[in-house]
């Protein structure tokens, strides 16, 4: 990708594996889908770079980035403090049996941060690890290496299809969380999805856009007292992706509008003086 940052496809999800190569060590971000991919990564690693590697970030929990920490139980490994969950849920648990791994046996991560970290990589060059709220996952990471201009955003964009929503996906989370990712992009930042080809800072906006109409609709039709069934077919609305994809991000929108509770009535302070008031 750039000089320093290589990127390898783990297969069956084509899920991009990143290693960074610092002047004195070296990490991954993510591991693969299995015990037995995550050592194959690991001696892809070594014969590319002769720096050791000092561990693993993981992007989030979600089995196709994470199975693979049992290869590397003797170096550090960093995941969101929230990750375990997607870790451990019912997709989590059906990607076990369908490999033959027992879930209970595969380990978290040894390292949980909360909102950021930054690990030293030699001569003055880091790398940092940010967490901007709940989105495509509640445990997302991106980890970005600024001496590189490269930032590795796991499953928060795809480039391989539209966005994956999973049960605790929060679309208004995603929409904010794009935000703040779009705020640390430069105009030559390399972005590196979880899935498909690199991708450039457009693309964080346009996904972001998609999301946003997601929400934006979803939430204006939860006020009109549409159900969650008749949002889709409303015909003044358009969306984005595919219609599944579509229906899938109204049902979860619509949860989380719903579990707000209603909307309390604005302040009487913002509610009343206007600038022709003499007493203003
Ligand atoms: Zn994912």
């Amino acid at each position: 990708m750039r000089p320093g940052v290589h990127l390898l496809v783990a297969e069956p999800e084509s899920v991009n594996v990143g290693l960074v190569v610092g002047p004195e060590r070296a990490w991954l971000i993510d591991c693969g889908s299995s015990p037995a991919q995550g050592e194959s990564i690991r001696a892809a690693a070594a014969a590319v770079s002769d720096r050791p590697l000092a561990g693993v970030a993981l992007t989030h929990g979600h089995w196709d980035h994470s199975f693979g920490l049992a290869a590397f139980a003797d170096l550090e490994t960093i995941g969101q403090q929230d990750c375990q969950s997607a870790q451990r849920g019912d997709e989590a648990q059906r990607a076990a049996r369908s490999l033959g791994l027992e879930l209970d046996r595969l380990p978290g991560p040894s390292q949980t941060i909360g909102l950021i970290a930054v690990r030293d990589l030699g001569a003055g060059q880091v790398m940092e690890l940010a967490h901007f709220g709940p989105a495509h996952t509640r445990g997302d990471l991106v980890v970005a290496l600024p001496g590189a201009d490269v930032i590795f955003v796991g499953d928060l964009i795809e480039t391989a299809g539209p966005p994956q929503f999973d049960s605790e996906s929060s679309v208004d989370g995603w929409v904010k969380s794009l935000d703040s990712l779009w705020a640390i992009l430069k105009p030559n930042t390399l972005v590196a999805p979880g899935h498909g080809p690199v991708a450039e800072p457009w693309q964080v906006g346009h996904q972001r856009a998609g999301l946003a109409a997601i929400w934006g609709q979803t939430e204006w039709a939860y006020h009109q007292g549409l159900a969650p069934e008749q949002i889709y077919h409303h015909d003044q609305l358009e969306w984005p992706w595919d219609r599944a994809t579509a229906e899938r991000g109204i049902a979860l929108a619509y949860a989380e509008l719903r579990a707000r509770g209603p909307r309390r009535a604005p302040l009487p302070l913002i509610q009343t003086r206007r600038r022709s008031d003499p007493a203003l």
